[in-house]
């Protein structure tokens, strides 16, 4: 084992701001240049043409419902490229909570294979619903609102979610014919009955855990092409990533990671990270595999306007483009980047984090275990009552690093694996663990 010692002292001529240390890949500012707003026009045109894509909308109309809806899903994935594999993914759902009756529910799966097991998705909710609204017959003079036995009133769902569904076909078309062999495997899904309380996502997400799928990151996109606020405030320059807590949670690790690297190829597109997993009283599909242990974020536009949300109302007049497409590139940037670079390493050992206070008993003594293909690794911590990362050192191919008299209780250290192209992994953080209760003694009085 090598072992990097280095001083406070050195850090003057070591250590660089986070961004600094960081490579902009000329082969993924061509995938992102390859993102077109006339595509993503021309892809949500057709799809809200269905006029719903309810997910009980079933018919025999070559031109109405989600049947059409996820066929043309499907088909159009197909076309993109011979590497990309689709399928539908689909589920015997019996009658439940807002689903009324015994329905064949799929997700629409593009699978670009990668060279290793590991996978990254990109997601979006292809279904739709909209409220009955007070004026028509079937409200029978109430207020209006959402009748779930209704599965065709007009539900165009061009913002939610039919930009997250165009934006990761979009994804998918760009990265796999990007002629790019990436290491992680890439899944694209267009999730079914999200609005049905994430049915589609938490059938897979179950499948997942079932099968042991290793799941890196999960870039759900939900409501992401509106810039008009129904407060009338615009903002095209901005976009959340809302990810679950703890502060460091591997969710929270990649919105780090989505934000540094959004920064870096999208210079001037802001990514406003929120210390949340979703939006007050709302969901989204990340959750369902957020709850299985999964990594995973939502990203969503930064200005809602919640009069179009679930009406007829929310058609193509009500999504941004140029917008959308900026935030496309966005989550091509990171899901390029993270796909590119080695799986992150491991900092856990079988007695919990490998950090120690090392032979002085003042200094952080961190050990890893290397990734495969990484040649170098870049070291981040920050103080303990900070949001991101504050400094860096990239060390060469080495399993451990000592910060002498850093103290491991004052900061949180992680530390990201480095491939020979210098894509990065996303942070692997060195997290305190909890303290069970029966390991606190508790101290009598008077002593
Ligand atoms: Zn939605």
């Amino acid at each position: 084992m090598r072992l990097l010692l280095c001083t406070t002292l050195c850090a003057a001529a070591f250590f660089t701001t986070p961004a600094a240390g960081q490579i902009v890949d000329p082969r993924i500012e061509e995938i992102l240049q390859d993102v077109s707003a006339d595509r993503l026009h021309e892809y949500l045109t057709t799809l809200t043409g269905y006029e719903t894509r309810h997910s009980l909308s079933f018919s025999d109309r070559p031109d109405f419902g989600v049947l059409p809806a996820r066929q043309y899903i499907f088909e159009t994935m197909r076309g993109f490229s011979d590497r990309l594999q689709v399928s539908f993914d689909c589920y015997e759902v019996e009658p439940q909570g807002r689903i009324p009756e015994r329905a064949e529910l799929c997700n629409v799966v593009a699978t670009l294979p990668g060279r290793s097991e590991r996978r990254v998705f990109v997601s979006g909710h292809y279904d739709t619903v909209a409220r009955v609204e007070a004026s028509d017959p079937a409200a029978g003079g109430s207020g209006g609102g959402f009748d779930w036995s209704r599965f065709d009133n007009p539900a165009p769902g061009a913002n939610d979610d039919g930009s997250g569904t165009v934006l990761t076909m979009e994804v998918a078309r760009v990265l796999s014919q990007s002629g790019i062999e990436f290491d992680a495997t890439l899944v694209f899904v267009a999730f079914v009955a999200e609005e049905e309380g994430l049915v589609g996502a938490s059938l897979m997400a179950a499948k997942a855990e079932r099968e042991g799928w290793v799941i890196d990151a999960m870039f759900n996109n939900d409501i992401i092409g509106n810039s008009l606020g129904g407060n009338g405030i615009l903002d095209s320059r901005t976009l959340r990533v809302f990810s679950e807590d703890p502060m460091d949670s591997p969710s929270r690790q990649l919105a780090r990671f989505i934000r540094r690297q959004g920064t870096a190829y999208m210079p001037g597109h802001e990514i406003r990270l929120i210390a949340r997993e979703d939006r007050f009283g709302r969901g989204g599909d990340h959750t369902a595999f957020n709850r299985r242990g999964f990594p995973g974020v939502r990203f969503s536009e930064s200005r809602e306007n919640y009069s179009r949300q679930h009406t007829a109302a929310d058609t193509l007049g009500g999504v941004d483009f140029d917008y959308l497409a900026r935030n496309t590139r966005v989550n091509a940037a990171g899901v390029a980047t993270i796909a590119a670079a080695p799986a992150a390493p491991k900092v856990d050992g079988p007695r919990g984090p490998m950090l120690s206070r090392g032979e002085t008993g003042y200094h952080a003594d961190m050990s890893w275990q290397r990734s495969l293909g990484a040649t170098a690794y870049r070291v981040v911590w920050r103080e303990a009552w900070t949001p991101d990362w504050q400094h860096e050192v990239i060390v060469g191919n080495v399993d451990r690093m000592v910060l002498e008299n850093i103290s491991i209780d004052d900061y949180v250290f992680g530390v990201a694996a480095v491939g020979p192209d210098g894509h990065e992994s996303v942070v692997s953080a060195y997290v305190r663990p909890p303290r069970a209760r029966s390991d606190i003694r508790e101290v009598g009085p008077g002593r």
